[in-house]
């Protein structure tokens, strides 16, 4: 599967890693939209939001643990924003399921 992620994923695509474990990667991504901007992906592929089943969550439960194991060690103690983008109307560009980390400044609600 041709899938950019899944080549970070298994490190065929280089990144700059902030975690990693044998289920999850953390990395920074290369277009930051905030002071700190990572990205949480699981190292299987699956691909948005919609293909979370009660086979694959238990992965996006731990990511969840991951941020918050992230978020302590950055220091992002004034708060930080979780985004998925699911599908093409929400801007999903990458089909591998991913979640941004972002922190550094203020966010406005509702998003764009
Ligand atoms: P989304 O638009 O929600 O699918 O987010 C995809 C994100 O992946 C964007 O913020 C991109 O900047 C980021 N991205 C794409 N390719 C790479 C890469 N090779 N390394 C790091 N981030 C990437
Ligand atoms: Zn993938």
């Amino acid at each position: 599967m041709d899938c950019i992620f899944c080549k970070i994923a298994n490190g065929e695509i280089p990144s700059n890693k902030v975690y990693e474990d044998d289920t999850v990667l953390a990395f920074y991504d290369l277009e930051p939209q905030a002071p700190s901007h990572i990205l949480v992906i699981p190292k299987v592929h699956i691909t948005s939001a919609a293909d979370v089943t009660a086979e694959n969550s238990g992965v996006i439960a731990h990511i969840f643990e991951v941020i918050a194991q992230i978020a302590k060690e950055q220091g992002f103690n004034d708060g930080f924003r979780v985004t998925n983008n699911c599908g093409d109307c929400a801007g999903q560009t990458v089909k591998h399921i991913h979640f941004h980390l972002m922190a550094g400044r203020d966010f406005t609600w509702p998003p764009g």
